[in-house]
């Protein structure tokens, strides 16, 4: 996978399925991650983590179902560096063409000394060990350094480089528990290219939590540092906070490709229906302010704002609705809205502005309005009709 590609190409890794579905409460059914994954291929995600097969049962046959439907996006498991989950996941993801295993253990002395008890001698011979045995068992393997941003750096290094030699094709340096700063995670990449030897037989990616809501700005910085692989979720679901947002990292790429050259393979017009799938499959809402796909990402209430939009909508839109798959941009009539945004509406309900005293009836519609948050169809036509 590291040999001739486009070195500003940024490989899209997906963990709805296995990272977000860690989010309390919600958990999905075979059927749902089912038309998950296959939306996510539709969308040109290089690699969807499926799951964690040694998880339960049910974990094991939803990822070992979506082996079996999807066929152009690499299908990924996780495991601990264990025989058991290591064999379990290979076995999951066997009927995939294109088929990762994803091992993952910590790094950092916090988690090596309370959470693994282990040395970090042993940590090392764990690495070597569950990389080789998956190597053995797929083409395919990444690891991950858990807690890798708050790992010692000259440790990082020798695990990056034991992962490398015992044959990881993608390592991953986490950024766990949300802790990074944009600079700070950028420098931590840069200082592994710069001081791992056989850095250049791997591909380095990012996986960014948000609770200091900084996991897209991490991932971008360490993009712009040289990684090449995104973690992300759709909605940013994902454990607490959650993790970097898919699509404001797609259309951060797409918006702002003057700062961030960087190819990917990512439909965008496909990001507001895989949004609305994972909200109604996980009942967990998207908040309204939320960037990109939030309800309220591409409506306008004020007077000032709507004229704007009326007359160019360059005035205030970065992106168009289209771009993220939304049919146009919403013209909210509330107690903000001004006349041009109120004979809009008119013409959209099919009245003839000639036939209608236009003063008259914008003094009714801001009088409803101040009593009145939300101003719907209904309202302007019994405005109009009085
Ligand atoms: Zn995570």
């Amino acid at each position: 996978m590291s040999e001739n590609i486009d070195k500003d190409r940024v490989f899209i890794f997906d963990t709805t399925l296995r990272d977000g579905e860690q989010s309390p409460g919600a958990s999905m059914n075979i059927e749902e991650k089912l038309s998950i994954a296959t939306l996510l291929e539709e969308m040109g995600v290089d690699v969807i983590e499926a799951g964690f097969p040694i998880a339960s049962n049910g974990d094991f046959d939803a990822v070992s179902k979506i082996a079996q439907i999807i066929t152009r996006s690499t299908v990924c498991g996780l495991a601990r560096t264990i025989k058991n989950d290591i064999e379990q996941c290979a076995l999951a993801i066997k009927s995939a063409p294109l088929k990762r295993i994803h091992i993952v253990i910590s790094t950092s002395s916090l988690h090596m000394k309370y959470k693994l008890q282990m040395t970090p001698e042993s940590v090392l011979e764990a690495i070597r060990d569950s990389v080789i045995l998956a190597r053995n068992l797929v083409d395919d393997v990444e690891l991950s350094a858990e807690d890798g941003s708050r790992t010692d750096h000259d440790f990082l290094c020798r695990c990056v480089e034991t992962a490398i030699t015992a044959g990881a094709c993608t390592i991953n340096i986490p950024d766990t528990v949300g802790w990074s700063m944009p600079n700070e995670y950028a420098d931590l990449i840069s200082m592994l290219l710069a001081r791992v030897p056989n850095i250049d037989k791997a591909i380095l990616s990012v996986h960014c939590h948000n609770d200091l809501g900084l996991a897209v700005a991490n991932s971008l910085a360490a993009v712009c540092a040289g990684a090449r692989q995104i973690e992300c979720t759709i909605n940013g679901l994902g454990e607490r906070a959650g993790n970097a947002a898919l699509e404001e990292i797609i259309m951060c790429i797409k918006t702002r490709s003057d700062r961030l050259p960087y190819s990917n393979n990512i439909r965008t017009e496909l990001i507001t229906r895989a949004s609305r799938l994972v909200s109604s499959i996980t009942g967990i809402s998207v908040q309204p302010n939320k960037a990109i796909v939030g309800k309220n990402a591409f409506a306008h209430e004020s007077g000032i704002h709507q004229d704007g939009i009326l007359k160019n909508s360059k005035t205030y839109e970065i992106m168009t609705p289209e771009s993220v798959g939304l049919d146009k941009s919403i013209l909210v009539l509330g107690k903000h809205s001004g006349r041009a945004a109120f004979k809009s509406k008119l013409k959209d309900l099919g009245y003839n502005l000639e036939n209608v005293d236009i003063e008259v009836a914008f003094c009714r519609f801001k009088d409803l309005a101040d009593c009145k948050k939300d101003i719907s169809d209904d309202d302007v036509k019994s405005i109009i009709e009085q």
